[in-house]
């Protein structure tokens, strides 16, 4: 009642402004609607060209509505206006990480933690710990471990575990992805045994006596991931949850999730409609299923602000961690291979049909590429379908584009092919990678300046959960390039450095440009999606070591705050 009095009040009072010839007169600050939120005295860099710095910003629903000095952006206040006085922080857009596995890395904050083991008896020791308080018949996963830090560096066998874990089928990956440890329990579950013969694009590694040592590479893995029971909708709502809070926690407001199940688009779906998604998501599910997105008739980013798809995955080849990445000389450490073509590209036909299938469909196409020759290969079906389907804007992604020969630079720009790159990967491998691939092509390997140089657009990325989702740990990785080890202080091929500008640049319009929402976020800017962090330190002035010490302090989303930092 007391609503439809004040409407009715309203416009009698328009009325009668109008009838009195005085809606000239009418200031404009006074008839436009007041702000939701004001964020004022911040260090405001907008990632906009055309305005780069600011001291306030004014949000109207979930839409930044004026960027300006507090007291141009004043005039939005009104008396239920929010106002956040960010006492001179820095604010930036919201971080899109372009490529995550946004369920695995739920599902990771809550499982077994490998990769700090630094040996193989601390390795053995928690999966064993891990076993005794697993319900029978549970299984292990996840895990993340990482040979490299132990002394001798070599890859772990199932003879360390299988006496600790007799009725736990035991799965665990490396970090990289692309090779597992299996113990006896799961080998036998899964059927594997001396007579299985290696998969196309995979390797049962084995001993001298032909039986497998429980570590499976690439296309070999899913001989035994098949048999793990499917994740149960409420195991992955919870991973889903947990993947969210975290991701505000780190300042990350948009994920680009690479091969996602439908069954985790469900979820996205079900957490949409009640309004409980706390991160916007594009979604892109393997190229092997293509057919169901054709079917469909989706396009890319088909869908809204919160839930997108319309985008394929797929994988060239493997990684350089696991001697898998596909170059066109053989490792320097292990001269006998020079990686492998994933099982998607045996033969090279089915991808090709595949590729033409989804770009004649109008779904943008990311495909994992990490070798030399892997590379190449896929630049050169991008080529083919560009020439096949005629000019467009189709955006054709490279996901990590590592170990770029000296020849496609100029073609990856012409091409206009994203590199969706992961800076952290940089300082992790940097610490092994000219052992495996030497001095050469270590030059050109997350050659991220080299791309700029070439007028190839960047997206930054995690890789999550391969990597870790702080999106400070990853430009402090671009920006410096100090790997890992502590033996590069000054930068691993410091040639390869970006500023803290381009980085910030990759991690919000790079990444909105690589999911065609260029125009709706990426910059701090009227009219896009309120979606901004609010930083502990400045990150363009302070020590470049420091940079990874900073916290996100406020996390907003659509002009909602689903972060505040307990200071
Ligand atoms: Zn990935």
């Amino acid at each position: 009642m007391g609503r439809l009095i004040m409407k009715i009040a309203t416009r009698l009072i328009f009325a009668l402004l109008l009838c009195a010839g005085a809606f000239e007169s009418l200031n404009f600050a006074q008839s436009k609607p007041a702000a939701d939120l004001l964020i004022t005295s911040a260090n405001v860099w907008t990632v906009d060209p055309s305005h780069p710095k600011a001291e306030a910003v004014a949000v109207l629903g979930d839409r930044i509505v004026a960027v300006g000095s507090n007291a141009e952006v004043d005039s939005w206040r009104g008396p239920r206006t929010h106002v956040i006085d960010a006492g001179g922080k820095l604010l930036l857009p919201g971080f899109n990480d372009a490529h995550v596995h946004f369920v695995s890395g739920g599902l990771q904050l809550d499982s077994i933690q490998l990769n700090d083991a630094t040996s193989k008896e601390e390795f053995a020791h928690r999966i064993a710990e891990r076993a005794k308080n697993a319900p029978n018949g549970e299984w292990i996963l996840g895990g993340d471990w990482d040979e490299t830090k132990w002394t001798p560096p070599i890859y772990p066998t199932k003879e360390l575990i299988d006496p600790l874990t007799r009725n736990t089928p035991v799965f665990v990956s490396r970090y990289d992805g692309h090779m597992v440890l299996a113990n006896s329990v799961a080998l036998h579950l899964a059927g594997i045994t001396a007579q299985t013969p290696d998969p196309p694009g995979g390797v049962i590694v084995r001993d001298a006596q032909g039986n497998p040592t429980g570590a499976l590479k690439d296309a070999a893995m899913d001989l035994a991931a098949r048999v793990i029971p499917a994740l149960s909708d409420d195991q992955r709502l919870r991973a889903v949850r947990r993947a969210m809070q975290y991701a505000a926690s780190v300042g990350v407001t948009s994920v680009q999730n690479m091969n996602p199940d439908y069954a985790d688009i469900a979820v996205y779906s079900r957490l949409l409609e009640r309004g409980d998604l706390k991160v916007r998501i594009y979604a892109a599910p393997l190229i092997t299923d293509v057919d169901d997105q054709v079917k469909i008739g989706i396009r890319h980013a088909f869908g809204e602000s919160f839930l997108r798809i319309g985008a394929v995955k797929a994988y060239a080849d493997g990684s350089l961690g696991s001697r898998t990445a596909y170059f066109y000389e053989p490792f320097l450490d292990q001269p006998n291979t020079r990686g492998l073509l994933s099982d998607e590209m045996h033969p090279i036909s089915l991808m090709r049909n595949r590729m033409m299938k989804a770009d004649a469909a109008g779904l943008q196409i990311c495909t994992h590429a990490i070798g030399d020759e892997g590379i190449s290969t896929i630049l050169d079906l991008y080529s083919e379908i560009a020439k096949a389907h005629g000019a467009g804007d189709r955006r054709f992604r490279i996901e990590h584009a590592q170990h770029m020969a000296a020849k496609d630079f100029d073609r990856f720009a012409q091409l206009h092919v994203i590199a969706s790159v992961q800076p952290y990967h940089a300082i992790d491998d940097g610490r092994f990678a000219e052992a495996r691939i030497g001095h050469d092509r270590a030059s050109r390997t997350y050659a991220f300046r080299t791309f700029l140089n070439h007028g190839v657009r960047l997206a930054f990325g995690t890789d999550w959960d391969v990597a870790p989702l702080d999106p400070l740990l990853t430009i402090y990785a671009a920006v410096t390039r100090a790997t890992l080890d502590g033996k590069n202080p000054n930068g691993w091929f410091p040639e390869q450095k970006l500023s803290v500008a381009e980085a910030v640049e990759a991690y919000t319009m790079g990444s909105a440009y690589a999911e065609f929402q260029e125009n709706e976020k990426g910059s701090i800017t009227p009219g896009k999606l309120a979606d901004m962090v609010l930083l502990s330190q400045d990150i363009f002035t302070i020590p470049s070591q420091q940079i990874r010490d900073t916290k996100v302090l406020t996390t907003i989303l659509g002009g909602r705050v689903i972060w505040e930092a307990h200071q």
